[in-house]
C-alpha cells in the first residue's frame, strides 16, 4: 500500500455502486506449496472473485502473478480459462510499456490510466461477467485501451489517459503501519514527467505531464 496508484484504483473502483473491490497481497513463504492467498477484507480465496485485477509496477512482479494464480488454483493461461474462472486483468506501468511478456496469462490488459478506461469497461464487465467468456472478451476488445490477447486482430491499441486530473482527486485511502510510507498522507499533485529520459517508464507511460489545480 505504499503505491499511491493502488490507493487511487481501490478508491475509484469502490466509488461505483455495482463494484466491491477488495485487496490481496502476495507474501513469500518458505514452503514448497504456498497457502492460497486470501482477500484482506473478507478473507475469501481469490478463485471466489468475479475479476482479479493486478497492478504491475515492476518486471519482478511477473513472477508473482504466476505464483498467485498457481497458489489460487486458477489455470495460468487465458486459453485454459472460461466463465467458471475469475476474469484476470492487469494494468500499470509495465503493462502500458510492454504488455506482450504477460499476454498469455491475462484475459485483458489495460493500456493506459484507469480513470480513462474504467467508465467504458465496467458496464461491459457488469453485464457480461456471468455470461460466456468468449462473448465478454470480444466486447472488451472493442473498447478503447483494452488489449485482449486471445482475440487481438493486430490493430494497435491506443493508450488512454485522463485529460483533466482535477476530475479524479488522488490521495491516501488507508494509513497503516504495515507498509512503507504508511503513516504519511500521500497526495498526487502531478502525473508524468517532462524531462524526457529515454529509459524512464514515468516519462513514457504517463505522457503528457499534467498538473492539478491548487
Ligand atoms: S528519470 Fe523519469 S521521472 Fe526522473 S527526471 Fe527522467 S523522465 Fe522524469
Amino acid at each position: 500500500m505504499s503505491n499511491l496508484g493502488l490507493h487511487a484504483i481501490y478508491k475509484l473502483l469502490n466509488s461505483y455502486s455495482e463494484v466491491v473491490c477488495e485487496r490481496a497481497f502476495w507474501e513469500r513463504e518458505n514452503r514448497a506449496e504456498p497457502l492460497p492467498p486470501l482477500s484482506l477484507e473478507s478473507q475469501r480465496p481469490l478463485s471466489d472473485f468475479a475479476v482479479l485485477a493486478f497492478s504491475i509496477n515492476y518486471e519482478l512482479d511477473y513472477f508473482n502473478v504466476v505464483q498467485i494464480l498457481r497458489a489460487s488454483g486458477i489455470p495460468l493461461y487465458a486459453a485454459d480459462r472460461d466463465e467458471r474462472h475469475p476474469l484476470i486483468i492487469a494494468g500499470g506501468p509495465c503493462i502500458i510499456a510492454n504488455p506482450l511478456p504477460l499476454s498469455p496469462f491475462f484475459d485483458c490488459l489495460c493500456i493506459g490510466e484507469a480513470e480513462a478506461i474504467l467508465p467504458a469497461m465496467l458496464p461491459v464487465l457488469t453485464e457480461g461477467i456471468g455470461g460466456k467468456r468468449n462473448k465478454l472478451l470480444k466486447e472488451l476488445a472493442s473498447l478503447p485501451g483494452i488489449y485482449v490477447p486471445l482475440t487481438h486482430s493486430g490493430t494497435p491499441v491506443i493508450r488512454q489517459w485522463a485529460s483533466n486530473l482535477d476530475d479524479f482527486p488522488v490521495a491516501s485511502t488507508t494509513l497503516t503501519s504495515d507498509t512503507e510510507l504508511g503513516d504519511l498522507y500521500l497526495i498526487e499533485v502531478e502525473r508524468g514527467c517532462n524531462r524526457g529520459c529515454r529509459f524512464c517508464l514515468t516519462n513514457n507511460a504517463f505522457r503528457p505531464m499534467r498538473y492539478r489545480s491548487i
